[in-house]
């Protein structure tokens, strides 16, 4: 890819600094500044009208400085504003899990494609119980701080091969490629026990986060609808029977 100023990026692009030119009268401030070769910056904005700033990331902080000095900074870019966008499509953004828009075009191909191996396949639907509850007792931040370290505890209780995927509010879907029902129930009771084991951030002084777990796998009559519709019903029938538990469909 060209090398280009920093200034000729999108806002969501990424690039490598490769140079800053030594002519240029504030090249220690901006190196000061954090900004030095073989940084990653993100461009966060450009104004070019109104402060004629421009405003990159980087490592989570953010620098701005006057639109004038960028022309004096050469980036290599290593990541578009197509792949920002779709990332932003495809994942959520408060637990960089899938999205259920993404989630459902890959359940859809991966049920055709393991159905006609006739390969087994299972999904998970795991919901957390009473979490109303923690944005009612903690706060919405609280809420969304347990949900994120939610999604990196389930995560870290699955295999490479596992698609997790945010499905909605405080709900998860976990597709199990290559996996029978039994096995798909031991999956389902480890995230439940690592779950039960860890404590959530608001709640340090009151109590455990808890989740319940549908489980559905696949035999080749069935279609996509039916396995997500059977694993809300299995999660359902979890709810039902006590919350902090696995249940599966007969
Ligand atoms: P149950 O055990 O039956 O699942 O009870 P519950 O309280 O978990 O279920 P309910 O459906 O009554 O409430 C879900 C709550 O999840 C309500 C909603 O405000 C909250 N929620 C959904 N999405 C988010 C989010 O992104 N952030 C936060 N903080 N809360 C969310
Ligand atoms: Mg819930
Ligand atoms: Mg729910």
């Amino acid at each position: 890819m060209a090398l280009l100023h920093v200034d000729e990026l999108y806002a969501g692009e990424s690039a490598e600094v490769i140079a800053i030119n030594s002519d240029c009268s504030d090249t220690k401030r901006l190196k000061n500044m954090g900004l030095r070769e073989g940084r990653i910056v993100d461009l966060l904005h450009v104004d070019p009208f109104g402060s004629r700033k421009i405003v990159v990331g980087m490592d989570g902080t953010r620098l701005a400085f006057p639109l004038l000095l960028a022309a004096h900074i050469v980036v290599r870019p290593i990541r578009s504003y197509f792949e920002t966008l779709r990332d932003i499509a495809n994942y959520d953004n408060l637990t960089g899990c899938l999205n259920r828009h993404a989630a459902h075009s890959i359940i859809k191909s991966e049920v055709s494609k393991y159905a006609g191996q006739e390969l087994p396949l299972a999904l998970l639907i795991a919901d957390i119980d009473h979490f109303k509850q923690v944005n009612d007792m903690f706060g919405h931040n609280a809420g969304d701080q347990v949900l994120a370290k939610f999604a990196k505890v389930v995560g870290s209780a699955l295999r490479r091969c596992d698609m997790l995927c945010r499905w909605g509010g405080e709900e998860f879907l976990i597709l199990l490629r290559g996996t029978v029902k039994e096995e798909a129930v031991q999956i389902a009771d480890r995230i439940r026990r690592r779950v039960e084991s860890i404590t959530f951030p608001p709640y340090q002084s009151c109590g455990l986060l808890t989740v319940s777990i549908g489980s559905a796998a696949f035999p080749p009559e069935k279609d996509m609808e039916q396995l997500i519709s059977d694993a809300d019903m299995a999660l359902y029938r979890a709810k039902q029977e006590g919350r902090n538990r696995v249940a599966t469909t007969c």
